[in-house]
C-alpha cells in the first residue's frame, strides 16, 4: 500500500536520526585552512573567501567524485585563486590547467569565473540569480546556499535518490524540486541538520548503501524493503 506523506516524513525524520546515530557529525564542508593545503572536515565557512572556496568546491565536484575535486581546489589554492578577485582576473586556460583533475576542465573554468564575478558583485544569497549564472544547476546552488550561505535549502543529489529509493521513499526518477520538497517539508528548516543530513546521506551512500551495498550491518536494514535483495 502506498505510504501517506505524514508516514513518509516520520521515516525521514526517524532515518536522519538513525544515520546520526551510526556515524556521528561529519564537519561539512572540507575547506583548506592554509594555502596549499588540502581541504578538511572541520566545519564550515567563516569569511567571505571561504564561502568562495564552498561555491569553487561545488562547482569542481560536479559529475566527478569529492577527491577529484580536492586536488583541484588545492591546486588553485596554491596558486592564491581561491579568492574571487583573484579568479575573476586570471586568465581562463591558467584556471583550466590547474583544476583538470576534477574533469571537463574547460567549462568548469568558466563557471568558477561566473561564480567570482558574482561574489564580486556583492554575492547576494538568491537562490533564482545563482541558477541564472552559466553552469549552475539546482545541486550546485543548493549546496553553495546550504554550505556557503548557512540558509536552509536541502541538497538533492544521486546519493539521496540511489538510498532513499532502495528504502523505498523515493521512486527514483522524481523532479529535483519534488525530492527537495519532500526533505523540506518533512525537517524542521534549520541549515544545521540540513547539512548534516546531506553529509550522512553521502556517508551512508559511500560505506554501505554503494552501488554494490553491503547491507549486513546497515543501521538502515530494519526499514530498508531492498536490504533482502543485496
Ligand atoms: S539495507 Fe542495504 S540497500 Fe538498504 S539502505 Fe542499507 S545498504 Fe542500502
Amino acid at each position: 500500500m502506498p505510504r501517506r506523506g505524514s508516514e513518509i516524513g516520520q521515516s525521514i525524520r526517524d532515518i536522519y536520526r538513525d544515520l546520526f546515530s551510526a556515524y556521528g557529525p561529519r564537519g561539512w564542508w572540507p575547506l583548506t585552512r592554509r594555502r596549499g593545503a588540502r581541504p578538511e572536515y572541520r566545519g564550515g565557512p567563516r569569511n567571505r573567501r571561504q564561502r568562495f572556496e564552498v561555491a569553487a568546491g561545488a562547482v569542481l565536484t560536479q559529475n566527478t567524485t569529492w577527491s577529484n575535486a580536492a586536488r583541484a581546489v588545492t591546486a588553485l589554492s596554491c596558486e592564491g585563486l581561491l579568492d574571487p578577485a583573484a579568479m575573476a582576473a586570471a586568465p581562463r586556460e591558467r584556471i583550466a590547467a590547474l583544476i583538470r583533475p576534477s574533469g571537463y576542465y574547460n567549462q568548469k573554468a568558466r563557471r568558477l569565473q561566473a561564480l567570482a564575478a558574482w561574489f564580486e558583485e556583492g554575492a547576494v544569497p538568491d537562490r533564482g540569480g545563482l541558477l541564472r549564472l552559466h553552469g549552475i544547476g539546482p545541486e550546485t546552488a543548493d549546496s553553495i546556499l546550504l554550505y556557503g550561505f548557512n540558509m536552509p535549502f536541502f541538497v538533492v543529489d544521486a546519493y539521496t535518490r540511489r538510498v532513499f529509493s532502495r528504502l523505498g521513499l523515493l521512486g527514483g526518477e522524481e523532479p529535483y524540486e519534488r525530492i527537495r520538497a519532500l526533505f523540506e517539508s518533512s525537517l524542521e528548516a534549520d541549515p544545521a541538520v540540513f547539512n548534516e543530513y546531506h553529509a550522512l546521506i553521502v556517508e551512508h551512500a559511500k560505506r554501505r548503501c554503494a552501488r554494490r551495498p553491503i547491507c549486513e550491518g546497515c543501521p538502515l536494514r530494519e526499514r530498508c524493503i531492498n536490504s533482502n535483495y543485496y
